[in-house]
């Protein structure tokens, strides 16, 4: 049995967590971190590390012998960097007793539902044996429109897929705040129900959440908490953090996105592939209504109203209603050309089950 509070958890380190002001990893930060990861996980916690630091750890390794641009730059120094950062892991693992392994991957690998469980497979063996995953992005080759927006849109996608409780974004100061960080009179928002609009703090603290990517950090926690995953953003450079954000007596300074009720796996990777989608199915009106009243309910060929662009059975779909707003996304169960030719008629087989419908 584990004192913590939960069973599984991904905990994601960003750069600036894990490097000094010189850009060279911060090996007693990154030591520290490691210790608690281990200790956690000889208590009983199961977890996924999603571990930025490759470019940082490559750009103060590397002396280029031209002017390169930033994608060369990204590649160059990712490509050394991991193997920087990995080495420093398994060896800080080792120390502990504990085997860690590296898990590279591409927001392409999330589109494809075949890659997507390959990757839930190979993680969830790694865990059954004892090892721990360290996840990053193949910044070798996710280069420009093929990246993630950071990693902490990775370790949100790795938190769901993972079937995480909770995920733990570690950053390099307390949560988000209610002001200007460097204001003393701000001070850390400690709780972030379901369905609280995060424009309320954006507008009164547009600095702090314009620094530090706190403006994505929260739009990710809240999707992530939305699918049943409590999300903290927390200090990773305070001691001994990671164990006692689990541990439910204390009273850490962090900000908390409280979970909601639990979505199906397969909704969760829906949720999550958006940004793969290939087509748009505008629907009309008792559609809308009919979606909106049953969650049971599949999007149907007589209310589809119009398809854009062509997509392939089993690509992600986006959904419209009559005056142009989106609705949500889903599954399609056959192509485009099928599509076409079943626009308005009914008795036809859905083109999105509701099993792979996910209304916004
Ligand atoms: N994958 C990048 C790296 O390891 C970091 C991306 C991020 O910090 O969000 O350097």
């Amino acid at each position: 049995m584990t004192p913590y509070r939960y069973k599984r958890i991904a905990v994601k380190i960003g750069s600036n967590v894990l490097t000094q002001e010189d850009g060279t990893l911060d090996m007693i930060r990154m030591s520290a971190l490691v210790n608690q990861v281990s200790d956690l996980q000889k208590k009983g916690v199961e977890i996924i590390l999603v571990s930025s630091g490759a470019v940082a750890a490559g750009r103060s390794e590397v002396k280029a012998s031209r002017k390169l641009d930033s994608v060369d730059q990204r590649q160059l120094y990712s490509a050394v960097g991991q193997a920087i950062l990995i080495k420093r892991y398994y060896d800080l693992f080792q120390k502990n007793g504990i085997t860690c392994g590296q898990v590279l991957t591409t927001k392409e690998s999330f589109s494809s539902r075949g890659h997507y469980l390959n990757q839930k497979n190979c993680m969830t063996v790694m865990l059954e044996n004892g090892v721990i995953p360290i996840v990053n992005e193949n910044d070798t080759i996710s280069v420009t429109e093929l990246m993630f927006t950071d990693n902490d849109e990775l370790s949100g996608l790795i938190a769901s897929m993972m079937d995480a409780e909770a995920l733990i974004i570690l950053s390099n100061i307390d949560g988000i705040y209610n002001g200007d960080p460097k204001d003393p009179e701000s001070k850390v928002i400690r709780k972030i129900l379901p369905d609280t609009d995060l424009k309320q703090y954006i507008a009164s603290s547009k600095s702090s959440f314009g620094r530090g990517g706190m403006l994505t950090k929260s739009n990710i926690a809240r999707k992530v908490a939305e699918e049943g995953i409590a999300v903290y953003i927390a200090n990773g450079k305070k001691e001994n953090i990671l164990p006692d954000l689990l541990d439910a007596s204390k009273d850490i300074i962090c900000t908390t996105f409280v979970a909601n009720k639990k979505a199906s796996a397969v909704k969760k990777w829906i949720a999550h592939s958006e940004g793969f989608a290939k087509g748009k199915v505008y629907i009309n009106q008792g559609c809308l209504e009919a979606l909106l009243k049953n969650d049971a309910n599949s999007l149907l060929p007589v209310g589809i109203k119009s398809i854009e662009g062509s997509f392939e059975k089993g690509d992600i779909v986006r959904i419209f209603d009559q005056a142009g707003h989106q609705i949500g996304v889903g599954k399609a169960q056959y192509g485009s050309e099928s599509a076409y030719e079943l626009i308005g008629k009914k008795g036809e087989k859905p083109l999105i089950h509701y099993d792979y419908l996910y209304l916004d």
